[in-house]
């Protein structure tokens, strides 16, 4: 009889170890272009205190190169983090053939759970378009939206409202409308996204390209908050994915002022997501990066000043090799139940096929 209480205490104990390793939310956050340098420069920007990501307890390397080229684009880079499978640059979360793979979100709502993307670019762009679209080319944006329109996404924010207003799509179809009728609450501004009660909800946040940090308004925060609270209402659980999409668009014209506005406001989103697993111990959480861009490096002569005059003083510790994406391996961070697997060099592809071994 002992013997059975202590057998049956020894599978208790490994059934509870087991299932702490087993996240039941996963919020996947992507800084567009990101490279070490781009991370490493938050130390620089914030007067000595490195960034929040590079707080988790877990810390990896990603190897981004895509299926047809040693340096991938956005939307192969993505699809390998969604999808698991590398690709041709151009495709989103479909093969060489055209035929299209299962992304992290599709994953999660076919088992019950709540899936949100709240993105800084177009909700059409490469990288919120691999985890909700099927294309193979990311230039195809109308059709992206279409997608979109049609998808299970429960939970969107993101800029470009013209792609889904019959006047300005070849198609004349109304695709605001066709997501009201789904039942979507749709915002345009972060005032009525605050205010939304319900999933589903989209935000179309600007009606063209979205502005730089400095001028678009409080926007990441408030939306990777407001995806929070809306999405845990799951019993399921949920997905959500958060990029900070123009840190991209900042280091390919080297513009270290935006870059930086940029990397700060998706660090800030790295913390709300990290202040809440801290909460929700059954939630993971990733960040990592499509690819770096721009080569970017901060001369280490910077280490010799004071925190404070570092930071007065980085813009001319700077230098930027090119206009483009690089192949430079990118940091992967990890906190949460199963966190301790993102580690060391890896596939950009092992980080889906890692969650996906753990997730319940
Ligand atoms: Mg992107
Ligand atoms: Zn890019």
């Amino acid at each position: 009889m002992k013997r059975f209480f202590s057998t049956f205490i020894l599978l208790i104990i490994t059934v509870l170890v087991f299932a702490q390793g087993q996240p039941k939310n996963v919020i996947l956050l992507i800084g567009d272009g990101m490279g070490p340098e781009q991370v490493r420069s938050l130390k620089y920007l914030n007067g000595g205190v490195p960034g929040v990501m590079t707080q988790f307890p877990y810390h990896g390397w990603s190897m981004t190169y895509s299926l047809s080229d040693t340096i991938t684009d956005s939307a192969a880079g993505g699809s390998a983090l969604s999808t698991g499978k590398k690709t041709i640059n151009g495709y989103v979360a479909c093969n060489e053939d055209g035929t299209p793979n299962q992304t992290l979100l599709e994953w999660a709502h076919q088992h019950g759970k709540a899936t949100g993307i709240v993105v800084t670019s177009h909700i059409t762009d490469a990288t919120p378009a691999d985890f909700y679209a099927h294309v193979t080319s990311r230039k195809m944006m109308d059709e992206i939206a279409r997608q979109l329109a049609f998808s299970d996404v429960d939970f969107a924010v993101g800029g470009y409202l013209n792609y889904f207003l019959p006047d300005k799509r070849d198609d004349k179809l109304a695709l605001v409308d066709t997501m009201k009728k789904r039942g979507y609450t749709v915002c345009y501004n972060t005032t009525e996204l605050t205010a939304a009660a319900q999933l589903p909800v989209v935000a179309l946040m600007s009606e063209k390209k979205p502005d730089r940090a400095s001028d678009r308004g409080e926007w990441l925060a408030p939306a990777v908050t407001k995806a929070l609270q809306l999405l845990e209402n799951d019993e399921d659980g949920f997905f959500l994915m958060v990029e900070g999409s123009q840190i991209d668009w900042a280091c390919h014209v080297n513009n270290f002022g935006h870059m930086s506005e940029e990397i700060l406001d998706f660090d800030n989103a790295v913390l709300i997501a990290y202040q809440y697993a801290q909460t929700h111990p059954n939630t993971l959480v990733i960040v990592t990066a499509d690819h770096e861009t721009g080569g970017l490096k901060i001369n280490d002569k910077i280490d010799r000043l004071s925190p404070k005059t570092a930071q007065k003083k980085l813009k001319k510790y700077v230098t930027w090799k090119k206009l483009y994406h690089t192949n430079t391996d990118v940091p992967v961070y990890a906190f949460g139940p199963g966190a301790e697997l993102f580690q060391g060099r890896m596939e950009n592809t092992d980080i889906p096929q890692k969650i996906w071994s753990i997730w319940k």
